[in-house]
């Protein structure tokens, strides 16, 4: 890696917007392409080389592993700090009824793995920092973008303008570019905000991830390393204060109380995030010489945990298709290549990002037939073996 400076006039194959994990990522599965890229990122070096805790605990795919692993990612994380989810059991309103799943049902050793968010960042950081082909321009934000048929232009916040064969986004859900390229975003604000927490319990929680529907709100309680779970908190956001402003001792009490006690006493021991719930999903996440991946293609809902998971998948698909135009001696930048990832990713994406928005409604709506209605669908998936099982490929299942 080495630092954008402009005197140098360097040019790029391709600028990437956003070094989030998404855009690094992809900047990564781009080695040995024999294209250079440039990451431009509003934030500091300082903040993408060691990112802030920010609560979020991800619960990643074994796909997802596969894909850090092949980008080398998952190798930069003390293995110490990453959980599994072995069970996962999802119960609605104070019926005693819960939906399990179990990873023994798919012959593997886990569900899912959890890392945080902190450490995934950091992660895809230190993968990447070493290479030639990569250079970072930090402290720079992204003011507009345009493309045409013979060349795109970005233009930074200091008002140089770089021209490049390809820009792509991975600006996060609310992307300016995506807006600037014309592309139109479903947006659905539920009203609701997440909290996310740290805890620490008495007994151990035996990776066994509860997910826990209730009437005001949605609690999750995710196993980390050793004694410690994330909380997540899902509530309408006019009632987010009372849970950021409760005592910790009561606070603690609830989320004991809301998996019946299984793990003992329990001790709220981070800071408190809050996250406003938004989904967005672009129409296209392709247009001329430009594509969308990560948030900036599509923004879940974290109910379902599939957010990065997605949006790997997206930076991993993408750079696979750049990477066969060029050994097909095919311009990699030509609509074809991109077509063919937006479909691809969009077969992907959709059902999920469908999915989800239905069940947070469904489950968060407390009039008489969505009780009925999800009492109905806890009760057929647990009895209906093949669909517990098929969410239970859907974890699993490498898909890359
Ligand atoms: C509470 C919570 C829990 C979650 N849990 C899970 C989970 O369990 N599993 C899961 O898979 N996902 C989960 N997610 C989702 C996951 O965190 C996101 O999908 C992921 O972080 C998005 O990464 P990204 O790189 O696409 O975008 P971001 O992380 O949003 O990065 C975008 C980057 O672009 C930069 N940028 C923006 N605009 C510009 C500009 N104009 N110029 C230059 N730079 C710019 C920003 O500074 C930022 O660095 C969760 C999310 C939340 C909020």
């Amino acid at each position: 890696m080495s630092f954008f400076v402009m005197e140098k006039d360097m040019t790029y194959d391709v600028v990437v917007i956003g070094a989030g994990p998404a855009g690094l990522s992809f900047a990564k599965a781009l080695k040995g392409s024999g294209l250079k890229v440039l990451v431009i990122e509003q934030n500091q070096e300082q903040d993408i080389q060691s990112p802030a805790y920010d609560g979020r605990e991800i619960a990643l795919t074994h796909s997802s592993r596969t894909i850090m692993q092949a980008l080398g990612q998952w190798d930069t994380i003390d293995q110490q700090n990453i959980g599994f989810i072995k069970e996962a059991k999802v119960s609605s309103g104070n019926a005693p009824l819960t939906l399990d799943f179990n990873s023994q049902d798919s012959g593997l050793d886990c569900l899912g793995f959890m890392v945080s968010n902190q450490n995934i960042r950091h992660a895809c950081f230190a993968a990447v920092e070493p290479d030639e082909h990569v250079d970072f321009c930090f402290g720079q934000s992204v003011q507009s973008v345009k493309t045409s048929d013979n060349m795109a232009q970005v233009t930074l916040s200091d008002e140089q303008t770089l021209s490049t064969q390809l820009v792509v986004a991975a600006d996060s859900r609310f992307s300016q570019s995506r807006r600037q390229m014309g592309i139109s975003t479903d947006m659905v604000d539920f009203g609701r905000t997440c909290i996310v927490f740290t805890m620490t319990t008495e007994k151990p929680h035996n990776h066994v991830a509860h997910e826990m529907f209730r009437y005001d709100k949605t609690i999750a309680v995710l196993p980390l390393v050793d004694n410690q779970v994330s909380v997540v908190i899902t509530i309408a956001s006019d009632k987010a204060d009372d849970i950021i402003q409760a005592p910790a001792l009561a606070l603690a009490a609830e989320i004991s109380q809301s998996v019946d006690h299984q793990l003992g006493v329990m001790t709220v021991n981070s800071e408190l995030y809050s996250y406003p719930l938004v989904a967005t999903m672009a129409s296209q996440y392709s247009a001329k010489r430009f594509a969308l991946i990560g948030d900036a293609a599509v923004g879940m809902h974290p109910v379902t945990a599939h957010g990065f998971n997605l949006g790997l998948s997206s930076a991993w698909q993408l750079a696979k298709g750049i990477k066969k135009a060029r050994q097909d001696n095919q311009p990699f930048y030509q609509d074809r290549v991109l077509r063919r990832y937006h479909h691809s990713h969009k077969r992907q994406s959709v059902p999920i990002y469908k999915g989800t928005n239905v069940v947070v409604k469904l489950f968060t709506k407390n009039q008489l037939w969505a009780k009925a209605a999800r009492h109905a669908v806890l009760k057929v998936s647990k009895h209906v073996k093949p669909i517990s099982q098929f969410i239970t490929k859907q974890l699993t299942q490498e898909q890359i």
